[in-house]
């Protein structure tokens, strides 16, 4: 390949595809250059140069300036004028450009090639203050730039003349100003002991130089980790003749969308500022005017700027986001690339150019991002470029949850849930949350919590709903006697109107008006379009019958998790009834009559909700997790005036059995204390809590396979799929797998009727995913738990990991991803891999899974989807897991 790709209009060298070796924007304008538009002449000096940069140790490898003299020739015969002539200057711009657009890269320099003598040969030719209003923006940028003097100084001596002149606009400033002004901005260059080189060829090579050396600051290589950039060479360095839109009234600049990249109306949109210079757009010195105006002004550019845009997009396919310039009422293209988009900007812009035929359907289903579709799964805020909205500004915490939430500040979960009952809206404020509260979270609209973390408890829970959440907003005081909190010097009181987006993290003041996800018929028809590609099913986590109905209207085939706790905590009635199982399982051995009692309760409101979840899902496959997590998760925390009370009752109940009041409270606390465990995850939980009390395992099975029982009876399809959590050992889900069997025999007997029902396991222990090949021996299914097998594998714990090192490892590149969020595919996967192989020898027809946040991980799912028959995951991330699994499959 060659160093140096020149082109022209008609003319180049390059193309679209070549972004790897010319950088995005160098493509594109060689693109741009092909289909003979009219864009300045100019060469590429490609990525592989800035590695051997590298490799040269920083200076431009051997022949490669010779490359760039010659390129400079053709360019200036081009052009029809010659750099660092007086007599009539070519001037260059050098502006980066990577295969993937990077903030933090070196900015552009413009004007390239004026000192002292050609200033004066530009102001003969072409006007006084247009030659120095080129100089002091060269200085300026070139001084920022390539040299690194702050900008501010510079502004500061523009402010100067323009306060000593009573002028505002830079448009105003006189030639003789801007005389006065690049006077000022050498003294700058003086003060801090630098100077521009005289020699516009040396100019040329330090501003080269400089975006090279800019692929490797601290700053770039930071972004390149943060999101992910890899394999990329380096960046390329565009160095294109300028085109002058601060030349007079009928020149100008401007960027424009070809269509409306918040809502994808098919509509030119943008904007221009007449007599202006590359970013005076943006900067927004200067207030810009509708790029449709510019039909009034440049009715000439404007026409060709309309039919330019218009071949472009149909010859990128897809929306573009162009910068111009006009000069002299002349149209000149400077940049195309695939514009950025608002979740129903996507959507819209994907299905209608299906429409016209622009793309294929396949080309459709990739042009939609999942980011995009969550967008569109959930409430929003109107206008929150408002001043209204920006005005109730509190505080920002992290994304957590997205979505909006509107509601009555509340503190406690028993508020949130008594508000609610009386049909109020609530937000519940909270330092923290415990799985205690859950009641009153699923009652509020929105968390908001001053600690934890992106997976803390709140979080997790909030995105398990689809329910908006801020947490981690350390500035946020709550006081929980007085019922207030502060934020942002506001005094919140119970009751008062506060709003959450949990898409930005921002919270706000008073009763923020939000509008409905847009489920447009647009989106039903694009989801026909994305299940046509999709190979592998998509499931859903629910644990109540109102979660399995939202999550089949968003297409869900199945439940792939029910966690029977959750439904231990719906009621005030049924934490009762399960801590008075525990009472009777672990702190009363012996008393098997309670026992029993306490089972019986709890089979009801099991079997209730069973009935309830198959009625919903009727016909598709219910995946059941037998209990799974450490009994005192169960019970108020030591020394709360919750743990008295409940003790006090526990021992009021069991008095005529055992004795002294105030003795049996003493023997129940210190029970409780023993309950506590130094690793509750890896204690005594999962099937190790099934095979200590077969009982509960038994009451399980029997309140699962009864619902599915009466429900059939009634004409509904139940598919129950009973799954035994955390096995890691043959005999451990042998063992379990006895006890539902003969629990399956007793209740059909019973019955006097039968239904097909199956048993699995999940993999989630790294020794069960090593011993697959012997689980699968009792298995009919496997669902890979990812949350425990990474934390099991990684050997880090979830719940302190994200507070104390995970952030810094992904910083300091010691991992690429926080692996709960993105699955650790060379660990992790590895056993993913292992297990599937393994669980598939022993029986080939194993139908297998994934649960666990992974599951509705875009990322995630594209490695799984080779690998398992289904995903499961929130019900509202259904549609991005179908969107996921689709593109994976295209
Ligand atoms: P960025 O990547 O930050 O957008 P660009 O290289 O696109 O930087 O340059 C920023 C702006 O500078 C462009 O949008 C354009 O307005 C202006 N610009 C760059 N090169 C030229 C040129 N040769 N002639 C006129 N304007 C230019
Ligand atoms: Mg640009
Ligand atoms: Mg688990």
């Amino acid at each position: 390949t060659k160093n140096v790709y020149v082109f022209k209009k008609g003319s180049s060298g390059g193309r679209k595809e070549m972004k790897q070796l010319l950088g995005g924007k160098g493509a594109n304008l060689c693109e741009m250059a092909h289909l003979g538009l009219n864009v300045p002449p100019a060469f590429t000096i490609t990525t592989v140069v800035c590695q051997e940069f590298y490799k040269a140790g920083g200076k431009l490898p051997n022949g490669v300036w010779d490359d760039i003299l010659s390129a400079v020739k053709e360019v200036e015969q081009a052009y029809g004028a010659k750099f660092a002539d007086p007599a009539d200057p070519l001037l260059f711009s050098v502006r980066s450009g990577a295969a993937v657009s990077m903030p933090g890269m070196m900015d552009t320099v413009l004007n390239l090639g004026l000192n002292d003598t050609v200033v004066k040969g530009l102001a003969k030719k072409r006007g006084e203050r247009f030659a120095y209003d080129c100089y002091r923006r060269l200085l300026d940028m070139f001084g920022d730039v390539v040299l690194g003097i702050e900008h501010s100084l510079f502004e500061a001596e523009m402010h100067a003349v323009k306060e000593a002149k009573g002028i505002k606009l830079d448009v105003n400033l006189t030639g003789d100003d801007l005389k006065e002004v690049v006077r000022r901005f050498k003294g700058v260059y003086e003060k801090v002991g630098k100077s521009l080189p005289e020699d516009p060829f040396e100019q040329m090579k330090l501003a080269i130089n400089a975006v090279f050396g800019s692929w490797n600051t601290p700053r770039a290589v930071k972004y390149r980790e943060i999101n992910r950039i890899r394999g990329l060479l380096g960046t390329a360095v565009n160095v294109q003749s300028m085109v002058y839109g601060n030349l007079n009234d009928n020149s100008g600049t401007g960027v424009c969308f070809t269509r409306n990249p918040a809502t994808g109306e098919k509509k030119l949109y943008g904007e221009y500022l007449p007599n202006a210079q590359g970013e005076d757009v943006v900067a927004g010195i200067r207030t810009p005017l509708d790029v449709t105006h510019m039909a009034e002004n440049f009715p000439e550019a404007y026409k060709d700027l309309v039919a330019n845009t218009n071949m472009l997009e149909k010859h990128m396919r897809d929306m573009q986001d162009c910068e111009f310039t006009v000069q002299d009422g002349v149209l000149f293209m400077l940049q195309t690339r695939n514009g950025k988009r608002t979740g129903p900007a996507a959507l819209q812009v994907a299905v209608a150019m299906e429409r016209e035929g622009m793309v294929a359907r396949d080309e459709a289903v990739l042009m939609v991002e999942p980011r995009h579709l969550d967008q569109l799964l959930h409430p929003m805020f109107e206008g929150t470029n408002k001043p209204e909205y920006k005005k109730a500004f509190l505080g920002k915490g992290l994304p957590a949850s997205p979505g909006a939430a509107v509601g009555k500040v509340v503190f406690t979960a028993d508020e949130a849930e008594k508000w609610h009952k009386e049909g109020e809206k609530v937000i519940l404020v909270r330092l923290e949350t415990s799985p205690e509260d859950v009641g009153g979270m699923h009652a509020a609209e929105g968390i908001l919590t001053a600690r934890g973390g992106m997976t803390s408890h709140a979080a997790v829970v909030a995105r398990g709903w689809g329910k908006p959440c801020v947490c981690g907003l350390d500035k946020l005081e709550v006081d929980y006697p007085s019922k207030t909190a502060t934020l942002g010097g506001t005094t919140l009181k119970e009751g008062d109107w506060l709003s959450l987006n949990g898409s930005s993290g921002e919270v706000l003041q008073g009763k923020q008006p939000v509008k409905p996800p847009e489920m447009s018929g647009e989106l039903a028809v694009f989801m026909e379009w994305v299940d046509s590609f999709r190979k592998i099913g998509v499931f859903t986590n629910a644990d109540t019958p109102a979660d399995a109905i939202v999550a089949r209207k968003n297409g869900a085939q199945g439940i792939g998790l029910v966690r029977t706790e959750h439904m231990f905590f719906a009621t005030a009635e049924r934490i009762a009834a399960v801590r008075r199982m525990i009472a009777a399982e672990e702190l009363l051995e012996g008393e098997g009559s309670s026992a029993a009692d306490a089972l019986a309760a709890l089979k009801e409101f099991q079997r209730e909700d069973f009935e309830g979840i198959f009625t919903a899902m009727d016909g598709l496959p219910v995946t059941i997790r037998l209990l799974d997590p450490p009994l005192h998760e169960f019970l108020p925390h030591e020394g709360s005036p919750e743990l008295d009370a409940l003790c006090e009752t526990l021992a009021t109940e069991m008095q005529g059995r055992s004795g002294q009041h105030m003795s049996a409270v003493r023997i129940l606390k210190s029970k409780i204390h023993g309950l506590q465990e130094a690793n509750p995850m890896l204690g005594l939980r999962g099937c190790r809590l099934g095979i200590r009390h077969p009982d509960i395992t038994e009451m399980q099975a029997k309140a699962i396979l009864e619902a599915a029982v009466n429900v059939s009876a009634k004409g509904i399809k139940a598919h129950p799929h009973i799954m035994v959590p955390l096995v890691g050992f043959e005999e451990e889900l042998a063992n379990q797998v006895g006890v539902i069997r003969k629990a399956a025999e007793d209740t059909f007997k019973a019955k006097g009727a039968t239904v097909e029902y199956k048993v699995g396991t999940m993999i989630e222990v790294p020794r069960g995913a090593l011993r697959a090949g012997d689980l699968a021996k009792h298995a009919d299914f496997f669902s890979f738990g990812t949350n425990d097998l990474t934390q099991m594998t990684c050997g880090f714990s979830r719940d302190d990991a994200e507070a104390k090192f995970l952030p810094l490892y992904v910083s300091q590149g010691i991992i690429q991803a926080d692996p709960f969020e993105e699955l650790d595919v060379t660990g992790v996967g590895e056993l993913i891999k292992i297990a599937v192989q393994r669980g598939r020898e022993t029986r080939p027809n194993l139908h297998l899974g994934i649960c666990g946040e992974h599951g509705g991980d875009p990322k995630s799912i594209e490695f799984v989807s080779t690998l398992v028959d289904y995903v499961s995951c929130s019900p509202l991330r259904v549609p991005i897991a179908r969107l996921a699994a689709a593109q994976a499959a295209i």
